[in-house]
């Protein structure tokens, strides 16, 4: 028998490589198993096999296609966690949905923060820091183009009447939650948001002070367990106050429910939202824009809108569509 000389080796390699370059990995695709990404660190990816906590990157075959947190994948290799196991990433299972921003100016790359999230909550202080409604407003515009459920969750309710704030929201039926803080200073209310939150992958967004990181850690006793853990296995501390991770919410709860905790985002661009979207978010107002006229933003500069018939003949809830129509403008308004 002859032997193979690194010559043959590398003649024999060679054209292989070069006339099926995608095809290559194709069989190991059998092996793949499922698993749902955790956080993202520079390329690396941290995810969840079963209970398993496992290192990734992207297979090659990926190219540019970006994989986020909450996104479902298929890997291959080291599944195992152990210190400087490896795995791969050889398929993103298609998104129910995506949460986009774009970014600032400075950049403005559209880009996706979290896949098949099915629920927004907006989490802020009735005091201290005092509400940012504009704020709110953009969230809440992000998650109705992603069609996702808004939510709010208000907190230190202890401090201030969250009537004031809810009248603003009522119009636009957006569910809403209150917390408040006892002399215990332990988070109480927390059932309500609890039964919202089973069984939804629910994102959390607020600006720093309004008590997010204390509802975490109050929904998820060992938030910070498991977040050190998958420190540990990226090898990095700094996540925490960067990007999005997604945290299992207790078992015994019920209906499995995942909840994003996102310390990276301080405020969603817009640019990307079209008004037509939007007003899909609110189906009896949409069925009063069927006669406007082409490219009609339903805004109150528009000439000819239906909303603005469907006002003078009684059929709208005035409130309603001022709230839409502030909303619409909160589109472009990056001031707040
Ligand atoms: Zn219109």
């Amino acid at each position: 028998m002859p032997r193979y000389t690194d010559h043959d080796v590398e003649h024999y390699d060679r054209p292989r490589r070069r006339t099926r370059p995608r095809t290559k990995d194709r069989p190991a695709h059998e092996d793949a198993v499922d698993g749902m990404v955790v956080t993202v660190d520079r390329g690396r990816f941290t995810l969840l096999v079963g209970d398993t906590v496992v290192t990734a990157m992207k297979a090659r075959p990926l190219g540019r296609k970006g994989v986020v947190v909450g996104d479902r994948v298929r890997v291959v290799g080291d599944v195992s966690g152990e210190d400087g196991a490896l795995a791969r990433i050889v398929e993103v299972t298609e998104r129910s949905t995506v949460l986009r921003r774009t970014a600032d100016d400075d950049d403005p790359v559209e880009r996706v923060i979290v896949a098949n999230a099915t629920q927004l909550v907006v989490v802020t202080a009735l005091t201290d820091p005092e509400p940012r409604p504009r704020l709110i407003d953009r969230a809440l515009v992000a998650a109705f183009d992603a069609g996702l459920s808004p939510l709010l969750a208000l907190t230190k309710a202890d401090l201030a009447d969250p009537e004031v704030l809810l009248s603003t929201y009522r119009s636009l039926g957006v569910p809403w939650v209150v917390t408040h803080r006892g002399e215990d200073r332990v988070v109480h209310g927390l059932d309500a948001l609890r039964e919202r939150l089973a069984g939804q992958i629910s994102v959390l967004v607020g600006h720093s002070g309004v008590g997010k990181s204390t509802l975490v850690n109050a929904l998820v006793p060992d938030a910070r367990r498991e977040t050190g853990h998958v420190n540990a296995v990226t090898g990095r501390g700094r996540h925490t106050s960067t990007s999005a991770i997604l945290l299992p919410l207790p078992a015994e709860w019920g209906e499995q429910g995942w909840i994003v905790d996102t310390p990276g985002i301080r405020s969603f661009g817009l640019a990307h939202v079209q008004p037509e979207h939007l007003i899909e978010a609110f189906p009896d107002l949409d069925e009063m824009t069927e006669e406007c006229p082409r490219g009609c933003t339903h805004s109150e500069d528009e000439p000819e809108c239906g909303l603005d018939d469907a006002l003078r003949d009684g059929v709208a809830d005035p409130e309603r569509v001022a709230s839409f129509r502030r909303l619409l403008a909160a589109r472009s308004i990056t001031e707040y």
